[in-house]
This record gives structure tokens, sequence and C-alpha cells, in this order.
């Protein structure tokens, strides 16, 4: 996987410190994580959050830098608060508020990426592109939260120039917000499939599943 990284990085002309693996552990059992661990990997992201906590609990002895990825409903904010260090997919201020209200003052602020729906599809979570600046600026000013960027998963296509075309408008955002007076420095984007062209267009995170760990079982994508 570092290999796919870092000949991306050499086409991008861009050092391979600056892409972070992130690695998504979801449904993976946490001996598995255990052995990523002493194979060098820091970063796991989980998706759900129940299954997450039970996991970092597990694993609390290693140094691990703990992501949430999957989508946060209300009630879960408190626990992702708690025991993670980044969330990569708010779409609505009240999560925010909520993930604010909950981070213990005393762990450093919580990092945090709005998801943006670029392709406009109705069903997929995340803020439409004309949303994303208002979200931003007021995430950006609450306490106990540090605004790191965006996240977007395109919608699923075999056409390798739109694939390209959704990356480079996730960049382009977050570059309009950096003018507009943010700061951020975190692009999320590419999976196993399509990590290439998201480091092409500036990923600073992959989240990678399946090239890591193997395919989920069927049982575990219904869970998805
Ligand atoms: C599962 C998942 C991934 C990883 O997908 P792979 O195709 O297995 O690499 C990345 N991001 C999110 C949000 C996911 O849910």
């Amino acid at each position: 996987m570092r290999q796919r990284i870092e000949s991306a990085c050499r086409q991008a002309h861009r050092a391979p410190a600056s892409v972070l693996l992130l690695a998504i552990s979801k449904t993976v059992s946490a001996p598995s994580i255990r052995d990523a661990y002493f194979a060098g990997q820091r970063s796991f992201g989980e998706n759900y959050v129940q299954e997450g906590v039970e996991k970092i609990t597990e694993l609390a002895d290693l140094n691990l830098d703990w992501h949430f990825t999957g989508p946060l409903q209300s009630n879960k904010t408190r626990q992702v608060a708690t025991h993670f260090g980044w969330v990569h997919a708010v779409d609505r201020l009240k999560i925010a508020r909520r993930l604010a209200d909950a981070r213990d003052p005393g762990l450093p602020n919580l990092n945090l990426c709005i998801q943006v729906n670029l392709s406009g599809e109705p069903t997929k979570s995340g803020v439409s592109v004309g949303e994303v600046a208002a979200l931003a600026h007021e995430v950006n000013s609450l306490p106990r939260l540090k605004l790191r960027g965006l996240t977007t998963i395109p919608e699923p296509t075999d056409d390798p120039a739109l694939l390209r075309q959704r990356f480079a408008q996730l960049r382009r955002l977050l570059e309009t917000l950096n003018t507009d007076g943010l700061c951020l420095d975190t692009l999320s984007m590419g999976m196993s499939s399509d990590l290439e062209a998201a480091i092409l267009e500036g990923a600073t995170i992959v989240r990678v599943g399946t090239a890591i760990f193997g395919s989920r079982t069927a049982a575990d994508r219904a869970m998805q």
C-alpha cells in the first residue's frame, strides 16, 4: 500500500509524507489491528460508533490515532467526542455543536472535516457545494474543535476523468475557503480503488480498507 502511495506521490511531484494513510478498520478485529500496528500503521478509521469504541478500549495500550469516518447521528456524538481524535463526515451544524459541547477541554481540540456531496445525489450524505462555506465558517467558530478540511466520496463511476474532476473540485473548494480566511490543510479523499487519482489532485488523507485488510465479508457489507 505504501508503494502505491509513493508511486502516486512521485507522479504528482509530492512528498510521500504529505499523504496520511488512514487504515479503515471497520469490521476488522482488534487483533488484526494490533498486527497492523506492529507492521507500522498508526492511524485507523472506524465507521460504527459502538464497534469503534470497543476496539479503541481494547487497544488502549497502543499509541493509535483514531478517526471516525462514518455518518454520525446526534445521539452518538458524546462517545465520538470522547474516544476519537478526528471526525471526517460532519454535514450539519447541530452535530458539530454537540461534538464541541461533549469534547473534554482537557483533550486536544477534536479535528473535523466537512463532508461534501459533490454530485448532488439526493440520497448521499454530505452538504451541497453551495452550503459548504456557511457551514465551514460556523464550525470554525466553535470551541474545542479544529476544522481541518473537507471529505468526499464520489458517486460510483467507471469514468476516471469524472473521478479526477470530483477530486479536483474538492481541492478547489478548499482553496476557495482558504482564500476566504479559513486555514484548512486536509483533503480526505481516495479509497482502495481510486487513491492515485485523489493523490494527483491533492489528497492529504487517503482512507483505505480492503486494499490493506482484504475484502470485507458479505455479512459485514450488509452492515454498512
Ligand atoms: C469503507 C470506507 C472506506 C474504505 O473503502 P475501501 O474501498 O475498502 O478502501 C473509506 N471511507 C469510508 C467512509 C468508508 O466507509
